[in-house]
C-alpha cells in the first residue's frame, strides 16, 4: 500500500504536523524546511522532533517529505547567489536528518541561459558537498513542468544530474502535474511513460510521488495544480498512477489547492482505490 499524505504547514512544528497529519487520515506528509519564499528558517526542536518520531512509529506513518525552498537555485548565475543556495542545501539535510528516513524533495533549478550542462555541473557540485555530511537523509530531485531554463523537465536532463553525482542517495520525486504539463501522457501511456522512466532513469530511484491534477493541457509546460479529477488530468488516470504495481509502496503526497477539510476527502477518495 502507499502512504498517503498532504503539504502541510510547518509552523507548529513536527508534532503538530503528525497530529494534524493524523486527524486528516494521512500516514505521511510534506512540509517545506523554510518559508518558500523566504531564506530564513527557525531552528527546529530535537525534543519535538523525537516525539513526532515517536508518534509517526506508532502510527505506521511512511516516510515525511521535506521540501526545499523555491528561491534555492543551486545553479543561478551569480557565484556569491549559488554559494548561499548550495548552504541552504546543506542546512536544510541537517535539519531533515533530525527525522531519519526523511526524503528532501527539491526543484533542480533553473540555469538562467548559462545552458543545460552548466547548470548540471552546478547543481551536481552541491549535491556532492552536502551529501558529504553522510546524514540518513535521501535528496530527490523532482520532475518539473519545463517553464524557462528550468532543469528536470524531462527523464534524460534528470539522468545528467543523477550521472553527475556519486552518491546513491539520490532519487526521484515524481510530480503527476509537472509530468502531464512536461508533455509525459500518463493519461493516455501511463505504462509507456514509466518504462521511459525506467529505462532512462530506473524505476529503484523512484522515492516517492505528488500527486496533483493539472489545470492545463499536456506539454503545457505552466505547472498550475489542480484538485483531483477538476483538471485535464482526471480521476480515473490518477487513480492508475497511484494503483499501479511498480509505484504503490511509495509515500503519495498531495499538493493540491485545498485546505484541510478537502485534504481529507482527497486522502479518503485515494485510500478507497484498490490497490491491484
Ligand atoms: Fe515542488
Ligand atoms: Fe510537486
Ligand atoms: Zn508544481
Amino acid at each position: 500500500m502507499p502512504y498517503f499524505g498532504c503539504h502541510l504547514s510547518a509552523t507548529g512544528g513536527y508534532c503538530a504536523m503528525v497530529k494534524t497529519a493524523l486527524s486528516i487520515g494521512a500516514d505521511t506528509f510534506q512540509f517545506f524546511t523554510r518559508n518558500p519564499r523566504g531564506s530564513k528558517a527557525k531552528a527546529p526542536d530535537p525534543v519535538d522532533a523525537a516525539s513526532a518520531v515517536a508518534l509517526m512509529e506508532a502510527h505506521h506513518f511512511g516516510p515525511l517529505v521535506a521540501h526545499g525552498p523555491y528561491t534555492m537555485n543551486l545553479c543561478t548565475k551569480e557565484a556569491e547567489a549559488r554559494d548561499f543556495a548550495a548552504e541552504v542545501l546543506c542546512d536544510d539535510l541537517r535539519r531533515a536528518a533530525m527525522i531519519p528516513g526523511t526524503l528532501y524533495n527539491f526543484h533542480p533549478g533553473s540555469h538562467v541561459g548559462q545552458g543545460l550542462q552548466a547548470g548540471v555541473s552546478y547543481i551536481a557540485a552541491a549535491l556532492e558537498q552536502a551529501l558529504s555530511q553522510d546524514l540518513p537523509v535521501t535528496v530527490l530531485l523532482e520532475t518539473m513542468a519545463g517553464k524557462g531554463s528550468e532543469i528536470g523537465g524531462t527523464f534524460d536532463e534528470l539522468r545528467m544530474i543523477l550521472d553527475a553525482v556519486a552518491s546513491p542517495r539520490v532519487g526521484i520525486c515524481l510530480d503527476t502535474c509537472h509530468m502531464w504539463d512536461g508533455g509525459y501522457d500518463i493519461a493516455q501511456n501511463l505504462d509507456g511513460v514509466l518504462e521511459e522512466f525506467d529505462r532512462i532513469i530506473g524505476l529503484s530511484r523512484l522515492n516517492a510521488l505528488h500527486i496533483n491534477d493539472s489545470k492545463n493541457p499536456l506539454g503545457s509546460h505552466k505547472d498550475r495544480h489542480a484538485c483531483l479529477g477538476e483538471g485535464f488530468i482526471g480521476l480515473e488516470a490518477l487513480e492508475r498512477v497511484v494503483t499501479h504495481p511498480a509505484l504503490c509502496s511509495l509515500p503519495m503526497v498531495l499538493e493540491t489547492p485545498n485546505e484541510l477539510p478537502g485534504y481529507q476527502k482527497e486522502i479518503l477518495t485515494l485510500r478507497a482505490f484498490k490497490i491491484s
